[in-house]
């Protein structure tokens, strides 16, 4: 992400970052840190930018050097319609560099960049890929590559870093061992192909929103939910009778809500290599420890409808 804004921007540059959750905070510090003048189209967390509104209000500003956003904003559990976005922001500011953070959408979700006309995108090991933490990727549309202009920076230098890799090497020493670990798991994930691991955490995805639902929980985006994970609003009692706890004992770790959603969600994470009974498993967990946290509910209803939706996909 600092790659990014450090190589396709200048000091004082005029940027708009989209601000529906911690992510899209992210690109905002990591903009002010390095100088430029951030405007913030905030929307409430839980909900994805509206495309057109979005595109005009990146378009009070024809200089607008670039627009930042999330395909995938964790914290909230809510997927950005990228491709709607990227094309009404191209069609209002043609000049315009579109930067997505995917670090937890990709292979979860499609990201077709060249066809949707995304400049720069950027994601890491550690989510959709599997690998242990350590590698960041990021990668540049033509126009990017053209309007490359590193500044406070030595080693995020992508010129340098460009100019090694057509001669085969990097600029400076890489993680052997995880890109090595990397290679295995990209073996692994073509053998679905892009589309195949879409599909599979789309499905992941429904039953899992279905189990919840089952459960008598509400799912806490507003629309456009994540094939990544599923941000669930859970009842504060739960919280304070220990649920976290509860389910840590079970051996499951789940992610709670971060600065305004402390105590109001957990967040579910499929993605990498889960399959269909891990998920389970860990549902199963869910379901136990809200119990034993004093939530009424019928226990087991969540695990059948996962199956039953499973079934039928
Ligand atoms: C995980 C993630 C990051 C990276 O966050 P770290 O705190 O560096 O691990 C950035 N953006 C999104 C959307 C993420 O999910």
């Amino acid at each position: 992400m600092e790659a990014a804004i450090t190589n396709l921007t200048a000091r004082g540059d005029d940027v708009v970052v989209v601000e529906g959750g911690k992510f899209g905070e992210r690109w905002k510090n990591i903009a002010e840190a390095f100088g430029l003048k951030v405007r913030s189209f905030a929307i409430p967390w839980g909900e994805a930018p509206d495309a057109a509104k979005l595109a005009s209000f990146a378009a009070q500003n024809k200089n607008c050097r670039a627009v930042f956003l999330q395909a995938n904003e964790t914290s909230t559990g809510v997927a950005y319609p990228v491709q709607d976005i990227a094309r009404a922001l191209r069609q209002a500011l043609p000049s315009t560099l579109i930067v997505v953070d995917a670090i937890s959408a990709l292979v979860a979700h499609e990201m077709k960049m060249d066809e949707w006309g995304i400049d720069c995108l950027v994601s890491a090991s550690q989510k959709g890929f599997g690998v242990p933490p350590g590698l960041a990727f990021i990668t540049l549309s033509e126009r990017a590559n053209d309007r490359l202009q590193p500044r406070d920076a030595f080693y995020l230098n992508l010129k340098k870093e460009r100019d090694n890799q057509a001669k085969g090497q990097t600029a400076y020493t890489p993680a052997t061992t995880l890109i090595l670990s990397l290679l295995t798991s990209l073996e692994l994930l073509s053998q679905a192909g892009p589309e195949g691991c879409a599909a599979h955490h789309r499905r992941l995805a429904l039953a899992c929103r279905k189990a919840v639902e089952a459960m008598g929980l509400k799912l806490f985006p507003k629309s456009h939910p994540s094939q990544a994970l599923t941000a669930v609003e859970v009842p504060a009692a739960c919280f304070s009778a220990g649920l976290m706890a509860k389910l840590r004992e079970r051996g499951y770790i789940f992610a709670g809500g971060q600065d305004q959603l402390k105590n109001k969600i957990v967040r579910v994470a499929h993605l990498g290599f889960v399959d269909e009974y891990e998920l389970l498993g860990a549902l199963g967990a869910f379901e136990t420890s809200l119990a034993l946290s004093g939530y009424r509910h019928d226990l087991g209803a969540g695990a059948q409808a996962f199956l039953k939706t499973l079934a039928t996909l």
